[in-house]
């Protein structure tokens, strides 16, 4: 798969890279990613890219012809790849989210600076909008690099154990159950005894009832979502 970034900030994005399962993915050559920068598109000395919003109010916006510009030779490198512009407006990103974003052929994620981008970029260009959540950040780059990382993981190959995927918080609407290490007595506190046991049906069942049991307290909404179905029913009342 291949991601390219529109960014005025290369470098920052660069970073998603250095660690964990993007540089992985990477490495292994399942993932490719690169930057464009609408800086590159400037036509004058001063290299703007920002201007002046009609109607006046505080900020700058980012100026239409410089960001057409550069999402344009993001198409080029990557032809039918998904134009999803981070947005405080857009669709909030979840695990079903990042699983489509996974399966596709590639994406280019649009980082807005300043107040944002020019409406017509957004309405000529743009396939979809997503937000990380419901704050706003300085810049798009921190929310793409949060796609990446998260559409890192799902790719095929990536995560040494494909069981480690399964198990992940939001798989099946659950949240995921504790997880423990040596030492076996940590500051005077145990680990729970299934756990060394040996018996793999029992711990399977005391992780499940973990996960159902956090989710209903930290999740309702997931919970609910989910259901309870008769596996479920037995665990949480044995
Ligand atoms: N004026 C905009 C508003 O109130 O919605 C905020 C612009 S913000 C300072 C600059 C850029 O950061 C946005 O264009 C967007 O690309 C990015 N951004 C900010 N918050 C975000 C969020 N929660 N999710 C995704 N991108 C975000």
């Amino acid at each position: 798969m291949h991601i390219t970034v529109v960014t005025l900030f290369p470098e920052l994005v660069a970073a998603v890279g250095e660690s964990g399962m993007p540089r992985v993915a990477i490495g292994t050559g399942a993932l490719t990613v690169d930057t464009v920068s609408p800086r590159d598109f400037a036509v004058n000395r001063h290299r703007t890219v920002d201007d002046r919003p009609f109607g006046g109010g505080p900020g700058m916006l980012m100026i239409p012809e410089t960001l057409a510009a550069a999402i344009t030779e993001a198409r080029r490198r990557a032809p039918g790849a998904r134009v999803v512009l981070m947005s405080p407006q857009g669709r909030r990103l979840d695990r079903a989210a990042v699983q489509a974003f996974s399966e596709t052929a590639g994406l280019i994620l649009v980082c807005g600076r300043y107040e944002g981008i020019d409406q017509r970029v957004i309405d000529a260009m743009v396939d979809e909008q997503v937000s990380i959540g419901d704050y706003v950040l300085s810049g798009g780059e921190l929310g793409a690099m949060v796609v990446i990382d998260a559409v890192a993981r799902r790719l095929p190959g990536v995560l040494g154990d494909a069981a480690s995927v399964e198990q992940d918080s939001f798989e099946e609407a659950l949240l995921d159950h504790p997880h423990y290490t040596r030492p076996d007595n940590w500051r005077g506190q145990g680990v729970p005894p299934v756990l060394t046991s040996g018996d793999h049906r029992a711990i399977d069942d005391w992780r499940e009832r973990q996960r159902l049991r956090a989710t209903a307290d930290a999740r309702p909404d997931l919970f609910y979502q989910r259901g309870l179905d008769d596996r479920a029913r037995a665990l949480l009342t044995a």
